[in-house]
């Protein structure tokens, strides 16, 4: 495989607009995107036109305009170039017209409450920044979605602004420093993505995992993830055989897929890309997930890009890796050799510090989504409380700050490896704090609550215009210093000691933290239903607003989004486990009872002591604990049927989480007590042991 040359092979790219694009087509189109201004049509027509050709060369017969609405996934509408000719026959067009702006029906996608179904009319608009790709025969065109009236209906629009906003605000503080050739800062992503591969046969014999994406029902087995043997571990052939293959269809897709691996989990994996500015990296993410899918599929495989599909073990999340770089590749959250001496860089760290100390409330906003609430807190998961690590070095530095101390840096300590033939190297000034949920990892931080399933534009939308925000209010104050350097140094001691409760460098999983961070103030939004309604608070509306991120109306349609999707969801999973347990489980562990019971009878006609038999034990503890199941069946049965009677969003999600989602867990434990002691011919579906060691 020569990976230099099928790198971005299905991708109108920036050598493949140079090439095709007549000159002045290409400067103007260039010009639009760096500048990010609208594009005209004349230029539009012309770009279309060579799209189209390269298309076509490339085996396309459809274009879409492939969008990212409110339901998470990507939506695509595909429509064939084909125009019909005199004679009868048909010719490719595709007009700059159509590739600028696309119109779906919108009625069908979630809006909240912000128009009614008869205003259907929705527009997707060509966003030039992201280039368009090949994808199963169908051009797709990265594009925004928004409504008839205006509003946003997407992922991808309030992310774009939220680029734009700190790259404004970071501007101003880098003039303030006096850069005057900076012309753009843009912030950079690189999202590590977990996932679990099941056997596809396996995966269909389970109604949970068909229907929920994760395992409602299930026994521990007898071996999970304790030895951590699978961290790292050999990669087996026919995973391996899935990862060549999804590397190669993401490099032909211009991602850089950089790093694989096995996870903590048993079949579970990671991938890794190289970073990129944050709306590519979330077009990339969304395609990176679509295509594990599809790749899974032609290898007998199902990916599950669930949080939480086992319990018992760990859960997926994807790290969130973010920085802000100038348009000349300087790292703005580079520390440098010594970053007692570098303000610069100093401020734009306080300035991500004091973003996250008063912003705890949207970060975990961010991540809220009803697979997630099961990994946040359990497991190798961050805990849902928000705190930030800095490491020894770096905490070093800014205490010396604080306390107008002396800082003396400590020289990068040698590893000794005491063995002749190993070199002995520098070590990291600082180790790793695998626990905490938003950490500093040399010069980007690694925003770790984010869950796998998630599109991670909201994360990125909300990481930038906090920062925004702080940078905002850090530029008024610099702007006016006569001595940019002191007014710095003040700034960077006062935001310090103003939210140095954020951070801790301890172990964020233990029992101890939890404590101590209610101490401190902080938040501690256990759940998605705890956490969304602070989305409207004053304070969000007022910063949303302020930047042009999210209008009054617009945040509001967003929470109710994202909550009624949660209460949905659960209700899927409540009938998803009524239908195993009536229709399943328990006719299996009625038969599995009488065979016993005949069992114990034949015996008995025989002359045996049943008393004395195995059988007439099982007999009777499965008769107990199946009686008692059918009890917790009618509960959820009337769970469910109670959420009707539930008004208002908020209470709804809340009347899910604690009476459905509770009755659920309950019927659980029964069913795994149940199955624990059942024959394994008997019960209904494969094991954990099976789903999780078959690949
Ligand atoms: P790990 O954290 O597993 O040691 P790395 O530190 O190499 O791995 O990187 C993890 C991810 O962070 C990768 O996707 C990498 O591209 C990304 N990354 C590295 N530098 C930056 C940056 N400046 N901005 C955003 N992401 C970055
Ligand atoms: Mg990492």
């Amino acid at each position: 495989m020569n990976v230099p040359e099928i790198f971005g092979s299905m991708v109108f790219n920036d050598a493949a607009m140079k090439e095709r694009l007549p000159k002045g087509t290409y400067k103007a189109l260039k010009k639009t995107i760096e500048e990010g201004k609208a594009l005209d049509i004349n230029v539009a027509n012309v770009v279309a036109h060579s799209m189209k050709e390269w298309a076509l060369e490339h085996g396309a017969t459809h274009y879409t305009h492939w969008f990212q609405p409110m339901t998470g996934i990507t939506a695509e509408k595909h429509d064939s170039f084909i125009t019909p000719t005199d004679g009868g026959g048909v010719i490719m067009e595709f007009s700059g017209k159509e590739l600028i702006k696309g119109e779906p029906d919108a009625s069908s996608f979630p809006s909240g409450g912000i128009r009614a179904t008869f205003e259907a009319r929705g527009y997707t608009a060509w966003d030039p920044t992201s280039y368009a790709f090949i994808k199963d025969g169908s051009l797709c065109i990265p594009t925004a979605f928004c409504s008839y009236t205006g509003e946003i209906l997407d992922k991808k629009t309030p992310l774009l602004r939220s680029m734009e906003v700190i790259n404004v605000q970071a501007l101003r503080i880098l003039k303030a420093f006096g850069d005057s050739t900076t012309q753009r800062v843009i912030t950079t992503v690189g999202p590590e993505q977990e996932y679990f591969l099941v056997d596809k046969e396996i995966f269909r014999k389970r109604k949970d995992l068909i229907y929920c994406g994760r395992t409602l029902f299930g026994a521990r087995p007898p071996k999970g993830q304790e030895l951590d043997d699978h961290y790292f571990g050999t990669i087996k052939p026919r995973v391996s055989a899935y990862m060549k293959e999804l590397d190669e269809t993401l490099w032909k897709y211009g991602i850089y897929a950089k790093t694989k691996h096995n996870e903590v989990a048993p079949a579970q994996h990671e991938l890794a890309p190289i970073f990129d500015s944050s709306n590519i990296a979330t077009d990339h993410n969304q395609l990176t997930m679509a295509t594990m899918k599809d790749i899974a599929d032609k290898h007998g495989l199902v990916c599950l890009l669930h949080e939480k599909p086992f319990a018992g073990v760990n859960g997926s999340g994807k790290h969130n890796n973010w920085s802000m770089s100038t348009n000349t590749g300087k790292n703005l959250l580079d520390p440098s050799k010594n970053p007692r001496e570098n303000i610069q860089f100093l401020v734009f760290l306080a300035a991500v510090i004091r973003a996250v100390d008063d912003h705890q409330d949207l970060l975990r906003i961010a991540v809220a989504s009803a697979g997630n609430d099961h990994r946040l807190g359990a497991n190798e998961a961050p805990p849902a409380i928000l705190s930030m690590y800095l490491g020894d070095d770096l905490s070093e530095v800014l205490r010396s700050i604080m306390y107008n101390e002396e800082y003396t840096k400590k020289d990068a300590p040698i590893m000794e490896t005491n063995a002749d033939v190993l070199p002995n190297f520098v070590k990291d000034t600082s180790d790793r704090n695998r626990t905490s949920p938003f950490a500093f990892t040399g010069n980007k931080f690694e925003f770790r609550m984010v869950g796998s399933a998630e599109n991670i534009a909201c994360t990125n939308t909300i990481i930038n215009t906090i920062v925004a925000d702080a940078l905002s209010d850090f530029a008024d104050e610099l702007e006016k210093a006569e001595d940019v350097s002191t007014a710095a140094e003040e700034l960077v001691r006062r935001t310090l000691k103003d939210h140095k409760r954020i951070i801790f460098n301890g172990d964020n999983y233990s029992e101890e933290w939890v404590e101590e961070a209610k101490k401190r103030g902080l938040l501690n939004y256990r759940t998605l239903p705890d956490a969304l309604p602070h989305y409207t608070d004053e304070k969000n509306i007022k910063l949303f607003g302020k930047h042009g991120i999210y209008t009054e109306v617009e945040l509001r349609s967003r929470t109710e989004i994202i909550l009624e999707n949660y209460s949905k969801i659960i209700n899927i999973e409540a009938l998803t486990a009524l239908d195993m347990a009536k229709k399943d489980i328990v006719p299996a562990v009625a038969a599995y009872i009488r065979e016993l019971a005949e069992t114990a009878s034949v015996v008995k006609s025989i002359g045996g002591d049943i008393d004395i038999l195995p059988e007439t034990e099982l007999v009777k503890k499965l008769s107990n604990l199946l009686a008692c199941f059918t009890k917790k069946i009618d509960v959820l049965d009337r769970a469910v049927l109670g959420a009707k009677d539930v008004e208002g969003v908020t209470e709804c999600a809340v009347y899910y989480k604690d009476k459905v989602l509770a009755s659920m867990q309950e019927l659980r434990a029964v069913a795994d007590e149940m199955e624990s002691n059942m024959s394994a011919k008997h019960w209904p579906y494969p094991s954990y042991g099976t789903m999780l060691f078959s690949v």
